[in-house]
């Protein structure tokens, strides 16, 4: 039997980059999987589709969050994948942009939580797994302001939820990866002038000299997630290279 058999994972942003890879490392490993995704016609072409329902889920919208969690009922495994990457320094960020990002990235989990964590509260256990950064409250970077501000408090989220709930079988825990090979960061990398000196620019950032993949992100969100972790919670998992060395 696989590592995840018999559990249940529900996924935001599983379309593509580390959501989609944790999605199929969570099927392979025998767990049922909600696949979510704004963009509903790329949760497609899944290797393991007997295990994968994909749903369209916008996580900044209330209603649809309610209603898919209504859907889809008990789950064991919470994997909030959904984030977004703005731009620039503070003075760059406008209100909107500022806002956006804290919906994504940080309000989005409320929902999800608000929406899950009573049926895990009544089965008596359950294991949610926040994606922040390593770039939040571990490390400031160049032009992330509300990048690293949002990620920050999924971090103090993450927290929070492991505080409360820890006698209750509850684990919470953030995930924090360095630069990842994912088709956002391709686009991030075009906006450069220079796209191949940028890459080569966040190549550098990891001592390692090279990017993550989303299939190593994925493998610690298997660990994350099954028992094997089980003793672990409210932790900071950096995965990143070196980045923080
Ligand atoms: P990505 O950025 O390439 O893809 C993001 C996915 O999110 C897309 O499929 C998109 O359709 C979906 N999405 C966007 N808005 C949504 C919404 N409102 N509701 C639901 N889905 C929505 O994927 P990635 O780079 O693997 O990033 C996933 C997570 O990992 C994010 O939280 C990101 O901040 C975090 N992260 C990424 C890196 C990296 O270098 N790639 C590093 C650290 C943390």
């Amino acid at each position: 039997a696989g590592r995840l058999a018999g559990k249940t994972a529900f996924i935001t942003a599983a379309a593509q980059g580390i959501g989609r890879a944790t999605a199929e490392a969570f099927a392979a490993e025998g767990a049922k999987v909600w696949a979510t995704d704004i963009a509903a016609d790329k949760l497609t072409g899944f290797a393991h589709p007997a295990a994968i329902q994909a749903r369209r889920l916008d996580v900044t919208d209330d209603a649809a969050v309610a209603a898919v969690a209504q859907e889809v009922g008990a789950i064991d495994i919470l994997f909030n994948c959904a984030g977004w990457v703005p731009a620039g320094t503070l003075l760059d960020t406008g209100k909107a942009d500022w806002m956006r990002a804290f919906d994504i990235n940080v309000h989005s989990m409320y929902r999800t939580i608000r929406a899950f964590l009573p049926g895990m509260l009544a089965q008596g256990h359950g294991v949610i797994i926040n994606t922040a950064s390593v770039v939040s409250s571990l490390k400031g970077v160049p032009n992330r302001a509300a990048y690293g501000a949002t990620k920050a408090a999924v971090i103090g989220l993450t927290k929070a939820v492991a505080a409360d709930y820890v006698t209750k079988g509850i684990r919470c825990n953030a995930l924090c990866p360095g630069t990842v090979e994912t088709p956002s960061l391709h686009d991030r990398l075009q906006a450069f002038a220079d796209p191949a000196a940028a890459r080569r620019d966040f190549i550098a950032r990891q001592p390692m000299g090279r990017l993550g993949t989303p299939e190593e992100i994925a493998a610690l969100c298997v660990y994350l997630a099954s028992d094997e972790s089980a003793f672990v919670t409210g932790t900071v998992q950096v995965i990143d290279g070196g980045m923080t060395i």
